[in-house]
């Protein structure tokens, strides 16, 4: 048996709940003993620690898909994690798992839902949190599922640099589809056009914006893959064609959102479209399709090894800066996939 290397583990938790936009006071860092491993446990050390827009989620208490961070608790997160001490009999002390390890240093799992080990000869361990991992599976279900492009159909997502939309853009491209990203910014929308290989990109601060989003889809819209809401969604409507299907994955515009926006009720103009261009509006949460995922990680693994599908990571050292990462995540500070060295 491993003997771990500090008597101590390092963590946030929650401190408060955000009202609006997050603070560095709603988190509190904390030193606390080093838990031991029960039967069929395993003690992790976490490398890397995924920060994802639903985290902002479960800051907040009351009904969602998941429950919320209670006050004092670890916040929640997914890591690439080490077994350095293991009482299961199927994982040894050196073993690179995809874990469930939150914001914290080290962590005890139930061996039993450690059900990834990581191969790093498939594609980097980082990958197991972004685009091969839950995001890209993301990207991957929701399009299979719910988007369903033909080729030569119009398929548009905005968030489109960071790990969902990104993958989204590059699988619809792979279909055959015409792809239009959105992204925050010059530098962004370069990437997307540049390195992606979106058949158009934009930049969502343009202010002609909505304009430069119709001359871009001469077409109509058949594919909406919803990132974020807001503005966005407002010069998506009106280009959506009969038929269309909108793969409601998240709305990252409204999280921080404290009231509904100001202005007049759109809500029956959003229902008269969806009824007169029989539109399919589906909201999912990637693990609804969970029996997808060994189809994924060999079809993502096949495209990643064979160069098809690029990815961009955006690293950020020492878990006391995941805070401000989450926060500006929320803002679009990140380009690329938001991972926490440890
Ligand atoms: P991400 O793209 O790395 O980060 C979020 C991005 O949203 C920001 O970088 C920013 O990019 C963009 N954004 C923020 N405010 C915006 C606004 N007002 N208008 C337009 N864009 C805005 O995040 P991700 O991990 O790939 O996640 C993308 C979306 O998928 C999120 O909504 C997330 O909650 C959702 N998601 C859902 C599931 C599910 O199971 N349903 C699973 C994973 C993720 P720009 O700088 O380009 O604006």
């Amino acid at each position: 048996m491993n003997i771990p290397l500090s008597s101590t583990l390092t963590r946030i938790v929650l401190a408060a709940r955000p009202q609006g936009e997050p603070t560095a006071d709603n988190f509190r860092l904390e030193q606390v003993p080093m838990p031991s491993p029960g039967e069929g446990q395993v003690l992790l050390r976490n490398h890397y620690l995924s920060l994802d827009p639903y985290m902002r989620g479960r800051m907040n208490a009351g009904r969602s898909y998941a429950k919320p961070v209670e006050i004092g608790e670890v916040m929640d997160g997914g890591t690439v994690s080490e077994v350095i001490e293991s009482r299961h009999p199927d994982l040894t002390p050196g073993d690179m798992v995809l874990a469930h390890g939150g914001w914290q240093t080290h962590a005890i799992a139930d061996g039993r839902a450690l059900k990834r080990k990581l191969d790093a000869g498939i594609a980097p361990l980082t990958t197991a949190l972004g685009v091969y991992g839950m995001p890209g599976f993301t990207a991957y279900v929701g399009l299979h599922e719910i988007g369903k492009p033909q080729p030569g159909e119009t398929v548009v997502v905005a968030a489109a640099s960071g790990p969902v939309g990104a993958t989204v853009g590059q699988i619809a491209r792979l279909q055959g589809a015409r792809t239009v990203g959105i992204a925050g910014g010059e530098r962004k929308r370069a990437y997307l056009q540049d390195e992606l290989g979106f058949d158009v990109a934009l930049d969502h601060r343009a202010p002609d914006f909505a304009a430069q989003l119709r001359a871009a889809c001469p077409q109509g819209i058949d594919v909406y893959f919803e990132n974020v809401g807001g503005a966005v969604f407002d010069a998506v409507l009106p280009l959506l064609n009969d038929f269309a299907r909108i793969p409601v994955c998240g709305l990252v515009a409204h999280y921080n959102d404290r009231a509904l926006p100001a202005g007049p009720d759109r809500l029956p103009m959003l229902l008269s479209h969806i009824l007169t261009r029989h539109l399919t509006v589906r909201g999912f949460i990637q693990h609804d399709f969970i029996q997808l995922y060994p189809q994924f990680l060999r079809e993502m693994g096949g495209w990643l090894q064979e160069g098809r599908i690029k990815y961009r990571e955006y690293q950020v050292d020492g878990l006391e800066n995941a805070p401000a990462a989450l926060i500006g995540l929320l803002k679009g500070e990140n380009f690329g996939k938001v991972v926490v060295k440890l």
